[in-house]
C-alpha cells in the first residue's frame, strides 16, 4: 500500500520533467522553424511530427492529469525524430558548414538534461539517436568536440542520478519512520498519559480482545476515589495528580496482568477481572481497596478528623446482557456504596441473581 503510493508519487515527479520536456521540444522546434540558425529547409516531416506530438501529449496531459505517460517511449520516440531531422537538414547544408551537427548536438543534450536531470534512462534514450547520427555523419572530424558534449551532461546526470538515489531512499526511509510513528502513536492514543492505564478507547479494544476468547465469569469493577474534590482543594491539582498516578500503580498492582484497568474518567477507574469465580472477584476488590489504603496518602477532610486516600468500589458480573449494562449495575452498587461511607466494596444485586 504504502510502497505503491511511494511509486505513485515518484512517477508523478517524473511527469512534471515530461511536460517540460515536451513544452522545450515544441518551443525548440518554433524557434528552429521562426528563427533558424542554419537558412535551409525550414519544415521537415519530422519536426512537423515532433511539434504535433510535443503539443498532443502535452494537451493529453493537462486534460487527465492521473494519465501516467511512458516518458522513456516518448523520449525515445522524439529523439529519432530528432535524428531523422538532423539527418535531412545535414545533407541539405553545404559541406563547408561544419557547425550545424554541434550545434544540433548541444541542443538536444541541453533539453534532455534540463527536462531529465532526476532521470537517467529518459535522458539516454533520449539523446543517443541524436548522437549516434551526428557522430555518423561527422565522419569523426570532430570526435574530440563531440565527445565533450557529451560527456560534460552525461557525468553531471550521473552524478546527479546518485545523488537522488540516496535522497530517494533517505526519504523513503522517513517515510516508513513516519508511519512507524504514527502506528505508535494509535497505539498511544489507547492509553492514559497521566497514569499509564487505559483510555476508554483502549479498553474497547482489549474487551473486543476477551470477548473474541469466548471465555466467560468476568467482573466488572467501577472505582472512585473518596472526596478526591476536597483533596484537590485541600493538596492542589498537582498533588492530586500524583496521587492519582500512586492509586492507579496500586490498583494495577492488585490485580493479575490479564486483568483490565481502566482510568475510566476523573477519578474513576474501571477493572475487568477475566475468568474468576464470584468469591475470587470480591477478595480482588478487597485487596484492591486494602492496596490504596496502603498507600497512607494523607488526606485531611477537616480540621478534625485525618485520615488517607481512599477508594469506593462498586462490583457486578459481565453477564450476556453485556457491558454497558454491567456498568450500569456496577455504577449503582459504587453509588450505594459511597453511601455506606465510603473505602468500601458493594456488590451489585445482578451478582446475586446471576
Ligand atoms: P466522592 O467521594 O463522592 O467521589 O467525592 P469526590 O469529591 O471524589 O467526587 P466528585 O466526583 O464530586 O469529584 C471528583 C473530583 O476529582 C473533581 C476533580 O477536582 C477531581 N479530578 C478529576 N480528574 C482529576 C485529575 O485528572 N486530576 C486531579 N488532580 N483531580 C481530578
Ligand atoms: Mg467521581
Ligand atoms: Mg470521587
Amino acid at each position: 500500500m504504502t510502497a505503491k503510493n511511494w511509486r505513485a508519487l515518484l512517477k508523478g515527479k517524473h511527469q512534471l520533467s515530461l511536460r517540460l520536456f515536451l513544452l522545450l521540444n515544441a518551443l525548440s522546434v518554433a524557434f528552429s522553424i521562426a528563427s533558424p540558425v542554419f537558412l535551409t529547409q525550414h519544415f521537415t516531416v519530422p519536426v512537423i511530427l515532433v511539434l504535433a506530438l510535443s503539443l498532443s501529449f502535452l494537451i493529453w496531459q493537462f486534460a487527465d492529469k492521473q494519465r501516467l505517460i511512458n516518458i522513456n517511449l516518448v523520449s525515445l520516440l522524439l529523439g529519432i525524430l530528432w535524428a531523422w531531422h538532423i539527418v535531412i537538414k545535414n545533407n541539405s547544408l553545404p559541406a563547408t558548414d561544419t557547425s550545424f551537427l554541434i550545434i544540433a548536438l548541444l541542443t538536444i543534450l541541453f533539453i534532455g538534461s534540463i527536462s531529465f536531470i532526476n532521470n537517467i534512462a529518459a535522458f539516454t534514450v533520449h539523446c543517443l539517436p541524436v548522437t549516434l547520427t551526428v557522430l555518423w555523419l561527422d565522419h569523426g572530424e570532430h570526435w574530440l568536440r563531440m565527445l565533450y558534449s557529451i560527456a560534460l551532461p552525461g557525468i553531471g546526470i550521473t552524478i546527479q542520478h546518485i545523488i537522488q538515489r540516496r535522497n530517494d531512499k533517505f526519504t523513503h526511509r522517513l517515510m516508513n519512520k513516519l508511519l512507524e510513528e504514527k502506528e505508535t502513536l494509535n497505539d498511544l492514543s489507547m492509553i492514559d498519559p497521566l497514569t499509564g492505564l487505559y483510555n476508554r478507547r483502549g479498553f474497547q479494544n482489549q474487551l473486543e480482545n476477551v470477548l473474541a476468547l469466548g471465555t466467560d465469569n468476568h467482573f466488572v469493577l467501577l472505582l472512585d476515589i473518596d472526596h478526591f474534590k476536597a483533596y484537590n482543594d485541600n493538596y492542589g491539582h498537582s498533588m492530586g495528580d500524583q496521587a492519582l498516578v500512586r492509586v492507579s500503580a496500586a490498583i494495577r498492582d492488585a490485580v493479575r496482568s490479564r486483568d483490565i484497568v481502566t482510568r475510566y474518567g476523573g477519578e474513576e477507574f474501571m477493572v475487568l477481572l477475566t475468568s474468576l469465580d464470584t468469591e475470587k472477584a470480591l477478595q480482588t476488590a478487597e485487596r484492591i481497596r486494602q492496596r490504596v489504603y496502603d498507600l497512607r496518602i494523607p488526606h485531611l477532610f477537616n480540621d478534625e478528623v485525618a485520615t488517607n486516600v481512599t477508594i469506593s468500589i462498586g462490583l457486578a458480573p459481565l453477564g450476556t446482557a453485556g457491558i454497558d449494562e454491567a456498568l450500569s449495575h456496577a455504577d449503582k452498587a459504587l453509588y450505594r456504596a459511597k453511601h455506606q461511607g465510603r473505602n468500601s466494596i458493594l456488590a451489585s444485586d445482578s451478582l446475586h441473581a446471576a
